[in-house]
Order: structure tokens, then C-alpha cells, then sequence
């Protein structure tokens, strides 16, 4: 008698201690590839950027968009995205365990789905796997200082990794090309790729140096189109390399964050 007690689901429940995320607060979920140093050696990702990498990430990114109704933009740089959902969403009743592990799986079975499209010649030799994080930014001037936050790492990441692979691809060894740059100001990387490599960094693909924004068009009208099946006007998905922390992107797409 006593042991059957015990496997009641109420006294089993009782043991489960999980927090709703704070009510009316933007919930962003970053995910970020676990050990992509080494995956991007295994696959032989072009240095610094792989941009076949970061569109099949973008494709990624485009079906979680279009998959969970609740999240009306991310931001996504080298092995990583957040993902924004909206400050009303109730799904998983704002539980982060349910939210994270959702849309970190759904992200990733993408990944592996998605990869022959973007790599036909390459086998894919390692399971991909992503971290997750749940974060509650309680205003929109907030969410915005983390978005910026994110574009400002990409460029920071993108003008090291570009001096770095320069360096190395002219003959450096990786430690040598890593004390050459140590305590450079952006200033002096600018100089160094211009005068050393003849690159003027804001030729590079802007991709590279703005990351990706993924999000429904709601603005503009040529992005509207027919569905058939559902007979009905559809937004679409857009990917775009833009600057985000400007007002301008904000203003240019009010109804993202309205
Ligand atoms: P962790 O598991 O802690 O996240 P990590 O090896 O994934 O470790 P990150 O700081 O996330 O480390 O950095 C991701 C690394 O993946 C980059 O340093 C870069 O070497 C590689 N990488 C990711 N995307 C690309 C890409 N598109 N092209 C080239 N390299 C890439
Ligand atoms: P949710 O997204 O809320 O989890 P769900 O449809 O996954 O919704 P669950 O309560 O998790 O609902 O139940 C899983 C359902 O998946 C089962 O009801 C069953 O219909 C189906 N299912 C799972 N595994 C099997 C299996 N091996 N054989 C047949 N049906 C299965
Ligand atoms: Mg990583
Ligand atoms: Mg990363």
C-alpha cells in the first residue's frame, strides 16, 4: 500500500521546481554550437568565414521563425543565434526548460536536414549539438542594447578573425599572428589589413560583418505574397545584413517590436 503511494504522479510532481520566466518581458533564446572550433576544422569551413556555414545557420533560423509563432525576430553570427519571442507568449506556459530545449532541437534537426543543400560535395562527419539560454529583457530599449551587444561582437570577432586568418594565410604561425595582434586598437586592424593585404574592410561581405537578421516582412509589400493552399496573404521570412543598432532599422520595421 505504502509503495504504491509513492509512484502517484502528484507525489512525483511535487519534486519538479520550475519558475515561469517573468511575465511581459521579451524572452531571447541564444543558442550557440557546442565545440564548433573543432567542427569547422572537421568540415574544413573556409577561414574566417564560411559562408555556405552561415546560410545553412540562416536556413536554420528561417524555419524556427516559421515554425514558432512566437518569436518575431533573431539575430544570428558564426555558430550562434537568439531568437526573440514576443513579451505576451505563453508557450510552454514561459517555462525556459520547455522553450530552450524546443527550439534548440528543432534548430538543430534542421541543421542536419538542411546540410546537403548547402554542402553537396561534404559528408557531415559529426552530429551537430547547440547550447541554450533563456533571458528576460524587461523593455524594448533593453532587448535593443542586446541586440547590439551581439552586431557589436560580430564586428569585434569578424575585423580579429580576418587580421588573424590574413596573418596566418601569409605564411604566421597561428601563435605568431595572435601576438602580432595582441592590444591592436580596431584603428590599427583597419591599417594593418589595408597596408599589409590591400583589403578595405568595409568591402567584405556585409554578411560577414553585420551577421544575419531573420524576421517576418511585415513592411514590405513586395515580400506579401499569394498562398495558394491557404488562399490567404502571407508575410515572408527575410534574411538581411543590416545594421540593428541604428533606430533606423527599428523605424524602417516598426510592427517587429511594436
Ligand atoms: P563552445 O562549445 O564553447 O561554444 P566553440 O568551439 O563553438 O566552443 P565559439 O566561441 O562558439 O567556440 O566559436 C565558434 C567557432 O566556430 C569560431 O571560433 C569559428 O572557429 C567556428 N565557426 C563557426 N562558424 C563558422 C563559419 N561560418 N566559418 C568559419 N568558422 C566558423
Ligand atoms: P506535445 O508537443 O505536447 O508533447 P505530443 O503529441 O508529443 O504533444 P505526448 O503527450 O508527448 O504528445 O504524446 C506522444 C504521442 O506520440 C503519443 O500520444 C503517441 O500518439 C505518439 N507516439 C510517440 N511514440 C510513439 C510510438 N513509439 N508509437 C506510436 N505512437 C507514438
Ligand atoms: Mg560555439
Ligand atoms: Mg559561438
Amino acid at each position: 500500500e505504502e509503495d504504491i503511494n509513492k509512484v502517484k504522479p502528484e507525489y512525483l510532481k511535487s519534486f519538479v521546481f520550475e519558475r515561469k520566466l517573468m511575465p511581459s518581458t521579451w524572452i531571447v533564446v541564444r543558442i550557440d554550437g557546442r565545440h564548433f572550433h573543432g567542427f569547422s576544422e572537421v568540415h574544413e569551413f573556409e577561414k574566417p568565414n564560411d559562408g555556405q556555414a552561415l546560410n545553412l545557420m540562416n536556413s536554420c533560423a528561417v524555419a524556427v521563425i516559421e515554425e514558432f509563432q512566437d518569436v518575431v525576430f533573431s539575430y544570428g553570427v558564426s555558430d550562434e543565434f537568439s531568437f526573440v519571442l514576443k513579451k505576451d507568449s505563453q508557450f510552454h506556459e514561459r517555462h525556459a526548460s520547455g522553450i530552450v530545449s524546443v527550439i534548440v532541437s528543432f534548430f538543430s534537426s534542421k541543421y542536419v536536414m538542411n546540410w546537403k543543400d548547402f554542402f553537396p560535395q561534404k559528408e557531415l562527419k559529426k552530429p551537430p549539438s547547440f547550447d541554450g539560454r533563456a533571458v528576460c529583457y524587461p523593455s524594448t530599449e533593453i532587448l535593443r542594447d542586446y541586440l547590439a551587444w551581439r552586431q557589436v561582437d560580430c564586428h569585434i570577432n569578424n575585423q580579429y578573425n580576418t587580421c588573424f586568418w590574413m596573418l596566418v594565410k601569409s605564411g604566421k604561425s597561428k601563435s605568431e599572428a595572435q601576438d602580432y595582434l595582441q592590444g591592436t586598437r580596431a584603428q590599427e586592424k583597419n591599417e594593418l589589413l589595408a597596408l599589409q593585404f590591400g583589403i578595405d574592410y568595409q568591402t567584405l561581405p556585409v554578411m560577414f560583418r553585420q551577421g544575419s537578421s531573420v524576421f517576418w516582412d511585415k513592411e514590405d509589400p513586395t515580400k506579401i505574397y499569394n498562398d495558394e493552399r491557404e488562399g490567404k496573404c502571407r508575410k515572408k521570412v527575410v534574411v538581411e545584413h543590416c545594421n540593428i543598432i541604428q533606430q533606423s532599422f527599428w523605424k524602417a520595421h516598426p510592427s517587429i517590436l511594436d
